[in-house]
């Protein structure tokens, strides 16, 4: 009989997960200058929403903010116009259930929503619905946990309030990071509330380049885990800048190749997404709604959709578009999972089940099939693999099932 041993996990199907976060994108964005939401405003925020769905259908998946709250610049200060499950002062209801719709019918397919605290301007006193002078950062950074936990659950249940579960937040600029200790668990305490969810998880930092020792990579973090319980917390961490800014587009030019060059060049070798693919990295980078189609050439969005048709065409057997959601279950599970070999049989157990989930083993015989919970898997001649299948490399086996709290994989040797 064959020996098999040096059991781990790897990437999901073999291939580097990769990941869009959008941040800051509203019903009806309204930033600097003045004007009412209804005309330019509001209509670029719609438009971006109708644009995605083309990304979507590219393929592309992640996270997309919808702010809870709408404010206006007013004077030195902001006002509230009001909040999406409530209506909003200068869009008509019909508008709004429109937009509503399009997100809850089609973005939800391709991208977890999240709220991006309440306002992402001044924060706001929940119990009586004004503002308070001063940035949500600022005051989160001074919160303890109840607070915390009040304020992001009031967020969530806006948008539950609509229909959209959001099954993890967005940090408005450094909300929370002062204490991001409190802040995760804070999270979990708000969606367990809200939501019933368990396993969350928050976008909060970007790192452009890779910091620390060589072997280091930009992967998320876990940043909290109570195993009896099945609950944790992961860190979304984007491993990129933005390069869609009107920084990089006057550096660079108004020509979407270009920019799409600086994450993925045209043959797939380099550019900071190349970088991280070939470090074995999760790929997970950002951009704001507002540099895909803040200009009136929308440059930002085709340069989007270039990189999008470059990851479609060059990389299709080397990564796997996920949703945040999806990145920190598997994330999780690849950290808290066990393995026991007896013989010919391995015992995995795991608190959280994860679909997709891939493992590698290495052994002294050939293999000639392979069951899981006594179903066998399809046998590819090389990877990436797919939902379960196995392949096999040099002296070690490769294989995708489908994780739950215990799986058993039975190995037969030829
Ligand atoms: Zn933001």
């Amino acid at each position: 009989m064959g020996v098999l041993r040096d059991v781990r996990s790897e990437l999901p199907c073999l291939k580097n997960p990769i990941s869009l976060l959008i941040d800051d994108w509203s019903i009806g964005y309204v930033g600097e200058g003045r004007g009412t939401i209804e005309d330019t405003k509001f209509e670029k925020c719609y438009e971006f929403a109708k644009d995605l769905v083309k990304l979507g259908a590219l393929g592309v998946r992640g996270k997309l903010t919808l702010l809870p709250y709408v404010t206006k610049p007013e004077g030195n200060t902001y006002r509230v116009l009001g909040r999406i499950d409530k209506g909003i002062e200068g869009i008509p209801s019909q508008k709004l259930l429109e937009v509503l719709s399009l997100v809850k019918g089609e973005l939800m397919k391709y991208f977890d929503i999240t709220p991006e605290l309440l306002t992402h301007t001044l924060a706001l006193d929940i119990e009586t619905g004004t503002l308070i002078n001063e940035s949500e950062w600022e005051w989160s950074n001074k919160q303890d946990l109840k607070t915390l936990t009040k304020y992001i659950a009031h967020g969530l249940q806006v948008l539950r309030n609509v229909g959209i579960v959001a099954s993890g937040i967005t940090c408005p600029c450094d909300f929370g990071k002062e204490v991001e200790g409190i802040l995760a668990k804070a999270i979990l305490e708000a969606e367990k509330i809200v939501n019933n969810i368990t396993l969350t998880w928050y976008f909060l930092h970007m790192q452009s380049r890779r910091i620390g020792w060589d072997g280091s990579s930009v992967n998320p973090r876990l940043m909290y885990l109570n195993e009896e319980s099945k609950e944790a917390v992961v860190s979304i961490i984007s491993g990129s800048a933005e390069y869609i800014n009107q920084k990089t587009i006057d550096s660079v030019g108004p020509d979407p190749e270009r920019l799409a060059d600086q994450w993925i060049t045209a043959d797939g070798e380099k550019g900071r997404l190349a970088e991280l693919l070939k470090n074995k990295a999760y790929i997970i980078f950002h951009i704001h709604w507002y540099n895909s189609h803040g200009r009136d050439d929308k440059v930002g969005f085709f340069a989007l959709k270039e990189l999008a048709s470059r990851i479609r065409d060059l990389w299709a057997n080397k990564v796997i578009w996920m949703k945040c959601s999806e990145l920190a279950r598997y994330f999780t599970a690849s950290k808290t999972w066990k393995a026991e070999v007896a013989g010919s049989r391995i015992i995995l157990s795991s608190p959280f089940h994860c679909p997709l989930f891939t493992i590698s083993f290495a052994v002294d015989r050939e293999v000639k099939y392979i069951k899981v919970n006594g179903k066998k898997l399809k046998k590819k001649e090389k990877p990436p693999l797919e939902k379960c299948s196995w392949t096999a490399m040099g002296d070690r086996v490769y294989l995708c099932f489908n994780l739950t709290e215990r799986t058993i994989v039975d190995i037969t040797f030829k």
